[in-house]
């Protein structure tokens, strides 16, 4: 072992250790010593800096640093260290102490932040694989909470995508992969643990099929590779236990509205500062509601028919309170039994998830009196004998509050098995013969302070007082002496003690037998379980839809297959929701596939242009998952890829300037446009000189509007007040803008949007709000004049004669520069291939050119 001290000499015990400690490498070992986890050397001060242990030492040189913690509490601690993104090995007793040879010890199971299902409800274990390729990556991802396990082949965008919006805990990738990176943890395997015929065996075989293709895979087809290694992954490190897993599913290329990782940060979806989306829809009863929330929020739909069965769901639940108050009460603490199935199957549940199951069982049937509500129907789950029969005999059998471990005992409800009320009566005799005894000996032998005792070395004995010792009859026989007392054993107490301890043993062992059927039992039922799982997870989001819609006067909107994307009253569900009781000012939003394809914002800093941008994103994504919408009325043509680009995010800690981030962002957008894409760009060009920035954003809006193909929809907010003028020059270019009213003491925003541009900057005005002093707003204002004064003279923006028409493609002049040289340099340029520096000379040598 590294970092020995020196001069240490090991006890077996220690060796013992090391052994395990090397053949894991990377794991902090925690090993068992009686009541507790050890851990020593380097993994001591790490877990006790981790989890605020004490450090003491383990030998009498005080050279072995050592920290434990209770075996009983392990998996709070495991949790804690899991999400610092450490990894455990478990290293148990796994013979009983008998106080001469070394205990033997084995690793039992090794905890990692992917595979790890946390003893309390909350962020869920995921854990995925990712192979990249050209032109796709494959792809594997299992949640080990509920079991949900699937693979597929995604373009290297969708892929990024898609793995964003799951954050997984750990990815595994194939070791040395050159100039690749992805967000997240990554954990390097070899190459071969990914290979397509090894998964390809190992999936026949634990489906039991000759061919996957039933499951929609190909032969030799990529995807199971990245299915292979996590189920290798799995199996190493839960040694062989994967009952739960789900049968492996296929990761449907394109399916649902995707959204770019850009609008999965941006778009404060499920995690923002001043409350997210899921905050707002968030009205669930369920943990299993909870989860599935998070996951239709950032995968929402673009079927319209299936759009509109969840919304006939949440329709029926609005229009009648009745129902959504006596489904609540259906919900309202049903327990995670997915988590509980899973804790189960990797052998590290105990009675309390076996009473999930059965709670979540025996409440199951008060769902059929939705049974004759239409639209409620597909969210129900069918009505199946096997599992209601479980249900019966988990509810006979176990007791109503249950201990967290089996062996604590009290699992089995009295009544449910004879041997063992047998056994439990012998011991509860026990007391009763014990009391009688002491009695009848204190009768006979006339002490009074006669007492019967236990402890765990000399088991029951009788304690006299010394003043009485000389009294003790013959039979006595005396086992320890006191201070101011003698203990004796005899005859009687021994035979006792032997019935006793027979009893207790067998009282264990019928208990977990009986423990052991039931578990059988439920876990036989995983499958089964898991979809009335799903279903009532859905139903628990569709009824919080439906609390959210009645309780905020939403309505339901229109998704369809047509082109227009119409909102009348819109509001920003997070802005309204943090500003009440103040009003939000309602907006309208239209967008069509022809005259109206591009709206171009503009309005003063503050005024309100990137709620508007966001609640209109924001309306999209809601009515695509189900929801109904802040609006008085909207009318959503499906959607099927979002993209945002908002604001300068702060990512100088990654090494990137806030303008090469801005710019890859952008790129992104240029290159991933499909078909039915919405784009919303917020500020491009914000994070550089204004000519540039102006240059990129004209560039950038030219690019999309040309786009004739694709046509995407666009939401475009600047403050730069000049590109106004691209309204007039490009076709499906609309102007908008945030009203203000100039009073005498300054601007009053009003954050209503009208069809027509602002009618000049307003960046001094803004700067007065913010409280700059007056004497350099009148600088401002002086300098200001004077710039436009020399812009006036000089280099008007776009003379009428250099405007080019639309299509045009001849020389384009912006600002004096040659913007078609500017383009194909740029065009030339893959921003994703890039070092940031790389990035910023290319953009030095661009603006030389202007
Ligand atoms: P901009 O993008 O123009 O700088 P924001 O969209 O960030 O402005 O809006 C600034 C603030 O104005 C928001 O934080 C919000 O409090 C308020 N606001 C924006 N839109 C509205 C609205 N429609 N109704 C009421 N308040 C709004």
């Amino acid at each position: 072992m590294e970092g020995l001290p020196e001069g240490v000499k090991l006890t077996p015990m220690l060796e013992q250790y090391l052994h395990w400690k090397r053949q894991y490498p990377g794991y902090l070992l925690f090993f068992r010593m009686g009541d507790f986890f050890e851990l020593f050397f380097d993994d001591a001060v790490a877990a006790s800096e981790l989890l605020d242990l004490t450090l003491t030492a383990r030998d009498a040189e005080k050279a072995i640093p050592m920290a434990g913690v209770p075996h009983h509490a392990v998996d709070g601690y495991l949790a804690r260290l899991v999400e610092a993104g450490r990894r455990v090995a478990l290293c148990d007793q796994v013979t009983e102490p008998d106080g001469k040879t070394l205990v033997e010890r084995r690793v039992v199971r090794l905890v990692t932040p992917g595979t790890f299902v946390p003893p309390e409800s909350g962020q869920e274990g995921l854990l995925a694989a990712c192979i990249p390729g050209k032109p796709c990556w494959a792809l594997a991802l299992l949640s080990m909470s509920t079991g949900r396990f699937e693979a597929g082949n995604l373009p290297e965008q969708e892929a990024r995508s898609y793995l964003l919006s799951f954050s997984p805990q750990e990815t595994l990738v194939p070791r040395g992969l050159e100039g690749f990176s992805l967000e997240g943890p990554l954990v390097e395997r070899e190459r071969d643990l990914f290979s397509v015929t090894a998964a390809e065996a190992l999936l026949k075989h634990r489906h039991g099929v000759l061919s996957l293709e039933g499951f929609g895979f190909e032969p030799r087809d990529a995807a199971l590779g990245a299915a292979g290694a996590v189920l290798r992954y799995v199996e190493e490190t839960q040694f062989g236990r994967t009952g739960h897993l789900q049968t492996l599913r296929r990761i449907q290329p394109r399916s649902g509205l995707l959204l770019d990782p850009s609008s999965q940060c941006n778009l404060e979806l499920v995690e923002g500062r001043g409350g997210s989306l899921y905050g707002i829809l968030n009205r669930c009863k369920t943990p299993l509601g909870r989860r599935l929330l998070r996951e239709w929020i950032l995968h929402p739909l673009n079927d319209p028919e299936a759009i509109e069965l969840r919304q006939e769901a949440v329709q029926a639940l609005v229009d009648t309170p009745s129902l959504r108050e006596s489904l609540r009460r259906v919900l309202e603490g049903l327990p995670d039994v997915e988590r509980a199935l899973s804790r189960l199957h990797l052998n590290t549940g105990g009675p309390r998830d076996l009473g999930a199951c059965r709670d979540f069982l025996s409440r199951l049937p008060r769902l059929e009196s939705f049974r004759d509500r239409p639209p409620l129907l597909p969210w129900l789950p069918e009505p199946c004998p096997g599992r209601e029969e479980l249900g019966e005999s988990l509810s006979r059998a176990l007791e109503e509050t249950l201990p967290r471990n089996l062996r604590e005992g009290g699992v089995i409800r009295p009544g449910h098995d004879g041997e063992l009320d047998s056994l439990r009566q012998c011991l509860g005799d026990a007391k009763g013969w014990l009391r009688s005894y002491e009695e009848g000996e204190r009768a006979r032998t006339g002490i009074r302070n006669l007492k019967v005792g236990f402890n765990r070395v000399f088991g029951h004995y009788i304690e006299v007082g010394k003043a009485a010792a000389d009294r003790v009859p013959g039979e006595y026989q005396r086992r320890q002496t006191l201070v101011n007392c003698e203990r004796y054993v005899t005859e009687e107490l021994r035979t006792f003690e032997d019935r006793r301890c027979g009893a207790e043993g067998a009282l264990a062992e019928r208990e977990e037998r009986l423990w052991n059927d039931l578990l059988t039992r439920t876990l036989s039922r995983t499958a089964d379980l898991q979809a009335a799982a799903r279903k009532v997870a859905e139903l628990d989001v569709l009824h919080g839809f439906a609390e959210v819609a009645a309780a905020r006067g939403y309505c339901r909107p229109l998704v369809d297959e047509g082109e227009t994307l119409s909102i009348r009253g819109g509001r920003h569900p997070v802005v309204e929701a943090a500003l009440t009781p103040e009003p939000f000012t309602p907006n309208d939003l239209e967008l069509d596939g022809d005259q109206r394809r591009m709206i171009l914002l503009t309005g003063p800093n503050m005024a309100g242009k990137s709620t508007f941008l966001r609640m209109g994103a924001l309306l999209v994504l809601m009515a695509q998952m189900g929801s109904f919408v802040p609006a008085e009325e909207a009318r959503i043509g499906r959607i099927d890829r979002l993209f945002t680009r908002i604001g300068a995010r702060d990512d100088l800690n990654r090494g990137k300037s806030t303008f090469m981030v801005e710019m890859m962002e952008t790129a992104q957008i240029l290159n991933g446009l499909g078909p039915r894409s919405l784009v919303i760009l917020d500020e491009i060009g914000r994070g550089t000189s204004t000519d540039d920035g102006m240059s990129i954003a004209w560039a950038v809006m030219e690019f999309l509007q040309e786009e004739t193909e694709l046509r995407p929809k666009v939401l475009f907010a600047t403050h730069y007040h000049e590109l106004t003028a691209l309204a007039e020059k490009l076709p499906g270019v609309r102007n908008c803008s945030v009203a203000v009213e100039e009073t005498p003491r300054g601007l009053a925003f009003l954050h209503h949007v009208v069809p027509r541009p602002a009618s000049r900057s307003y960046g001094v005005d803004v700067a007065r709000l913010a409280g700059l002093p007056e004497s350099v707003l009148l600088r401002s204002r002086e300098l200001l004049s004077r710039f436009e004064a020399r812009r006036r003279e000089g280099t008007e923006l776009l003379p009428q004669e250099e405007r080019p028409r639309s299509g045009e493609t001849g020389q384009r002049r912006l600002f004096d520069v040659d913007l078609e040289a500017l383009l194909e340099e740029l065009s030339l340029c893959d921003p994703d291939r890039m070092t940031p520096l790389q990035g910023l000379e290319t953009l030095y040598r661009l603006r030389e050119k202007g």
